[in-house]
C-alpha cells in the first residue's frame, strides 16, 4: 500500500496531507489523473481502518505493492512524517532510478537535505541477512546511507551484530496506531529518526585489552645447543589449551601459529612453529613442532611430550596483549522543545 502516487507524472506523497487535504483530494481526484507510482494504473486516496491515508490500485491488482501490510504503511507513514518535520525532503517508495528498467533499490522512505540522502528500510518480515548485507552495499554504492528497522517478530539481536556500516535496530511488534519503540534505546521510533537526522546517534568505539598467554619451558636445543623456549600450550581468561599427546601437540601448536603468528612468537623470543611434513618424531599426518629459535632446527612432538612428562622442566609463560575495538550505537535524547 503505497505512500505515493502521481498526478500529470508529479509525485505526491500521503504523508503531506491533513484531514482536509486528504478529503478534498478524496473528492476531486477523478478528474486529477491520479495514477500509482507503482505501475501506472489508475489510483484512488484511501484512509486506512485506523486513519491511515494510502493510494490503491482502483481495480484489484498483482501489483507487488498491494502485499504491504497496513503494519508496513504506518510505520512508513511515521517516519516519513518526522523525517519531513524536521526539514528534509522526503519520498516514499523512491527508487534510484525513475526508469524501472536500471531500479537497483527501492527505498521504502527516502530522505534528502543538501547532499545528504537518508534512507530508512522498514523490515517486518524475515529476510537472510546476506540480502539484508547485499541491499545495503547497493545503497552505499549510490552514496546512500541506509538504516533498518526491523520487527522483534521476525528478528532477533543475534541477526546482525552491531556495526557501523549497517545501522540496523529492532522494533517492537509494530501495532497500528501505536507508536513502536527502538530495542535497547526504549525511544519511541519517531523520536529515534529526528535523533538520526539531527545527529544524535552516534556510533562510539572502545578499545578492549585481550590479555592471553602461551606456556613454554626451558629448554636447550639438541643441534646448536643454545638455550631456547618450547611452546607447548596457551590459553586466555579461564580456557587454557596445552599438549596432551604427541599428535595432539602438533595442533596446539598450529593453533597458536595461527592466532599468533611467527613475528609475534620471535618477538616473545619464543621458539618458531613450523611444518615438517614426515619427520621421525612426530606422529603421521600432524606434522607441526617446534622450531630452535636460534638454528630453525625441529624440536620435535615426541621429545615435545618425553620433556613434558619427565618432570624435570620448569614451565612458564609469556603475556600477550592484543587490542581490539568493540562498538555501540549511542543515542542523546534531543531538547524537548526542539
Ligand atoms: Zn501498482
Ligand atoms: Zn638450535
Amino acid at each position: 500500500m503505497p505512500l505515493r502516487a502521481k498526478i500529470d507524472n508529479q509525485d505526491i506523497f500521503s504523508f503531506n496531507y491533513n484531514e482536509n487535504s486528504w478529503e478534498k483530494l478524496k473528492s476531486q481526484y477523478k478528474s486529477m489523473g491520479l495514477t500509482m507510482s507503482c505501475c501506472s494504473a489508475k489510483a484512488i486516496p484511501k484512509t486506512s481502518k485506523l486513519g491511515n491515508f494510502y493510494f490503491a490500485h482502483s481495480v484489484k491488482s498483482n501489483c507487488s505493492s498491494e502485499a504491504e501490510s497496513p503494519e508496513h504503511l504506518y510505520i512508513k507513514t511515521l517516519i516519513a512524517k518526522t523525517a519531513s518535520k524536521c526539514g528534509w525532503l522526503v519520498k516514499t517508495e523512491w527508487p534510484n532510478d525513475p526508469n524501472p528498467k536500471n531500479k537497483i533499490w527501492e527505498a521504502d522512505v527516502y530522505c534528502k537535505k543538501n547532499k545528504t540522502q537518508i534512507v530508512f528500510e522498514v523490515q517486518l518480515s524475515y529476510q537472510t541477512n546476506q540480502i539484508t548485507l547485499k541491499r545495503q552495499r547497493e545503497y552505499t554504492k549510490s552514496g546512500v546511507r541506509c538504516a533498518w528497522f526491523a520487527s522483534e517478530q521476525s528478528f532477533d539481536v543475534e541477526y546482525l551484530y552491531p556495526n557501523k556500516e549497517t545501522p540496523f535496530f529492532l522494533i517492537t511488534k509494530p501495532k497500528v496506531g501505536v507508536i513502536p519503540k527502538v530495542k535497547n534505546f526504549e525511544v519511541e521510533l519517531t523520536d529515534f529518526v529526528e535523533g538520526m537526522l539531527n545527529k544524535r546517534l552516534t556510533w562510539e568505539e572502545r578499545p578492549i585489552t585481550n590479555t592471553s598467554y602461551i606456556m613454554f619451558f626451558e629448554d636447550e636445543c639438541w643441534k646448536c645447543k643454545n638455550k631456547n623456549k618450547q611452546i607447548f600450550g596457551s590459553g586466555f581468561d579461564v580456557y587454557e589449551d596445552r599438549a596432551k599427546t604427541v599428535p595432539n601437540a602438533s595442533t596446539i601448536l598450529v593453533g597458536i601459529l595461527n592466532s599468533y603468528g611467527k613475528k609475534a612468537l620471535h618477538s616473545m623470543g619464543l621458539n618458531s612453529i613450523s611444518s615438517f611434513g614426515t619427520i621421525k618424531g612426530n606422529a603421521p599426518g600432524f606434522p607441526y613442532c617446534n622450531v630452535c629459535y636460534h638454528c630453525g632446527a625441529p624440536q620435535t612432538n615426541h621429545y615435545l611430550m618425553d620433556k613434558l612428562s619427565n618432570g624435570k622442566i620448569k614451565t612458564s609463560y609469556v603475556e600477550h596483549e592484543e587490542i581490539s575495538y568493540s562498538g555501540t550505537w549511542e543515542y542523546k535524547h534531543g531538547n524537548p522543545h526542539t
